[in-house]
């Protein structure tokens, strides 16, 4: 049965939904091969939640009893004023019912915002970083400078935050750089979590020859490493084991190879405004206009996320193969955030 009148959000699979991914810009300072193709159009500024309105809603949705808040994009960081949306919701964390608020990012900015988040609220951060090697960094953010990042990952550890570097893994470009990177992110106090490619929006090249099974990836790092399984979840699609040898936790993130629907605690904000209950799914829900309409105040806000909850779907259909070139999602990662 659908819970719509306690406070918290159930979906209909009784799943509690906690758990907010809001992308607040789907503009970035990299283009990823995997993620953007070179010339992305790039939304028009009204149709883009002001920051107030992203604010208003996430506080909407914690009043539900979301208490996890993950800031992602495109690229978070460079959106102007961002650090004013960070403080506003750090400032709710503990009694204002938000017990964790974290941001995925490329880690360009962090060099000068670190110190920052950490006095905002932020305890812990994933940065993207695919690849230890300039020229492959390059490659793959097609004009990326990797310093940036190493710099910004520096910066944030120094500034007291916990860094989990998230690995994208692409057949023939980084895919003999694991064990380097485990090794790396050992010597530097770093989880590392290794993510197989999802078939998001066009991209203007073929996915099957990027896709690289993490089941592959995971039998040759066994050869290197002692991977001792771990009971550790965040009700996500990471599976976690710890490397012996780094006493660092390694994640596998394999929407194509499992089926991690089951536990899915999560929903995810667009920056303009459109609410997915499953990133494999296009059903949605718009809240713009709702934000925008005088008429609507948190009470049919609170209703309309409800609403929203019960149309959740059961789980995702991803599939890439030699039949399937097309994306199975015709939004790109950089509108949900991942
Ligand atoms: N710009 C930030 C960053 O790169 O961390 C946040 C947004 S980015 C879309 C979030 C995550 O999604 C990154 O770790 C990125 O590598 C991953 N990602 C992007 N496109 C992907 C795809 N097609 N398949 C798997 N992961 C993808
Ligand atoms: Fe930008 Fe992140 Fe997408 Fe790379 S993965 S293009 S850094 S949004």
């Amino acid at each position: 049965m659908t819970d719509t009148t306690a406070a918290g959000l159930t979906d209909p699979f009784g799943r509690a939904v906690t758990y907010l991914r809001v992308s607040v810009t789907d503009r970035c300072d990299l283009r990823c091969v995997y993620c953007m193709a070179e010339d992305m159009t790039f939304l028009p500024k009204r149709e883009i939640l002001t920051l107030e309105e992203i604010d208003r809603l996430c506080g909407a949705f914690i009043a539900l009893g979301t208490d996890k808040i993950r800031l992602t994009g495109g690229e978070p960081l460079v959106r102007k004023g961002m650090i004013n949306l960070v403080r506003s919701l750090g400032a709710r964390i503990g009694d204002g019912g938000l017990r964790e608020l974290t941001i995925t990012t490329n880690g360009t900015q962090l060099p000068k915002m670190a110190t920052e988040l950490f006095d905002a609220g932020v305890r812990r951060i994933n940065v993207s970083l695919d690849t230890l090697d300039p020229a492959v960094f390059a490659a793959i953010t097609r004009w990326g400078k990797i310093d940036q990042t190493l710099d910004g990952i520096f910066a944030a550890k120094a500034a007291g935050l916990a860094v989990k570097v998230n690995a994208v893994a692409l057949k023939g470009v980084n895919e003999d750089e694991f064990d380097r990177m485990i090794a790396w992110c050992g010597e530097h106090g770093l989880d590392l979590c290794l993510i197989e490619t999802m078939p998001m929006g066009d991209i203007s090249g073929d996915r099957t020859d990027q896709y690289l099974p993490l089941s592959l990836v995971r039998s040759r790092l066994r050869q290197h490493w002692t991977l001792e399984e771990s009971d550790y979840r965040t009700g996500g699609p990471a599976r976690y084991v710890t490397v012996k040898e780094t006493g660092r936790r390694l994640g596998f993130i394999t929407p194509m190879t499992h089926n991690f629907c089951e536990s899915c605690n999560r929903v995810r904000l667009t920056c303009t405004g459109t609410l997915f209950m499953c990133l494999g799914q296009d059903d949605a829900a718009e809240f713009r206009e709702l934000l925008r309409d005088p008429a609507v105040d948190d009470a049919g806000l609170a209703q309309a996320i409800r609403d929203a909850i019960t149309r959740k779907p059961k789980g995702h259909d991803f599939v890439i193969d030699r039949r399937h070139k097309r994306p199975a999602v015709a939004r790109h990662m950089s509108m949900t955030g991942g």
